[in-house]
């Protein structure tokens, strides 16, 4: 069983993208000063994390540093979420899923399911491995659609009904879920209007093992959550479903962000997970004895500049 330990396990990281073919064309600025390890500034407000990772950091060095551990704690049976966030466009799926097939490329998603099967060869013969993944979309039309809805089971461990499970046995059969939930985001974008193609996508790892013997077991899950776009909704054009929807990825971030400030605060009396539907999903997987990790991520591009100092200010609540 897991310690109950009193460190604050929610790590902040900000990892800033190129500026890309248009920007330069364009002529915007590189607008951001990295400083150490742990600190860029924009137009001369330092921003700190506990780690920033400049445009050339590679998704290898990435992964090394902050999703690595995270793996074999949830091979030891720990909880924990790794987010990203920051506005459509700075690099959020890059960061999580990259490249699925190309081993340079590969975000962290396909990373930790390689990493997961390479480490339960390595153990004990005795150990038997369940493994269930599952995706999930929330846009609101996607969420009235199939009516994805959050429940609680006898031990009031919230679940989602309506998300189908499958157990895996190898990194391609991880692959292939990903590449599914894929497809079906894209039946899902394209049969609505382009402006309501914002939404979260949560994929869940979820692992038990059982020692043969001894009949011990030990359970630990993983969410990996690319959030929908920070920016603001114009409110021009958006009308009915469409701004019912803005509003609705809004109001899940803004919870998600009162959430991990209650939890970076030490408040142990509220924690506002009943929020949104999000932060119920994620609310035994994020805080206390779990591995919260928090990708900020950003555009260098002066073009964004009021976004980005935003996405940094949604961070710095964090810390
Ligand atoms: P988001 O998911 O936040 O909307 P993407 O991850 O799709 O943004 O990134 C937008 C574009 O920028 C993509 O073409 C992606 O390949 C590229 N990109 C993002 N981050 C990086 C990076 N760190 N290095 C190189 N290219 C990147
Ligand atoms: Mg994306």
């Amino acid at each position: 069983m897991a310690d109950a330990s009193a460190e604050c396990n929610i790590k902040v990281l900000c990892r800033f993208r190129p500026l890309n073919q248009s920007e330069i064309i364009r002529g915007d600025k590189f607008i951001p000063l990295f400083q150490g390890d742990d600190t860029v500034s924009i137009a001369g407000k330092s921003y700190v994390f506990d780690r920033v990772f400049p445009t050339n950091t590679t998704q290898e060095q990435v992964y090394n540093t902050c999703a690595k551990q995270i793996v074999k704690d949830v091979l030891g049976g720990y909880n924990g979420t790794i987010f990203a966030y920051g506005q459509t466009s700075s690099g959020k799926t890059h960061t999580m899923e990259g490249k699925l097939h190309d081993p340079h490329g590969m975000g962290i998603i396909p990373r930790i399911a390689e990493d997961i099967f390479n480490h339960i060869f390595a153990m004990d013969e005795n150990l038997e491995f369940h493994i269930k993944v599952c995706t999930l979309l929330t846009t609101l039309s996607v969420l009235t659609k199939t009516n994805l809805a959050v429940h609680e089971d006898k031990n009031r461990v919230p679940y989602v009904k309506g998300c189908t499970e499958r157990f895996v046995s190898s990194p391609e059969e991880v692959m292939d879920v990903i590449d599914e939930g894929k497809a079906n985001r894209h039946v899902a974008v394209t049969n609505m209007n382009e402006h309501s193609s914002r939404s979260h996508s949560i994929f869940l790892i979820n692992i038990k093992q059982e020692h043969v013997e001894t009949e011990q077991k030990l359970c630990g899950k993983l969410y990996l959550v690319d959030l929908a776009g920070s920016e603001k909704v114009s409110k021009t054009g958006a009308e009915g479903a469409v701004l019912d929807e803005a509003k609705n990825i809004n109001k899940s971030l803004s919870s998600l962000g009162n959430v991990i400030s209650a939890l970076a605060e030490g408040t142990k009396t509220h924690v506002p997970y009943r929020d949104s539907k999000m932060t119920r999903i994620l609310q035994d997987s994020l805080g206390g004895n779990c591995r919260t990790t928090m990708f900020i991520c950003c555009s260098p591009s002066s073009y964004n500049d009021q976004e980005t100092k935003s996405t940094l200010m949604f961070g710095q609540r964090a810390k």
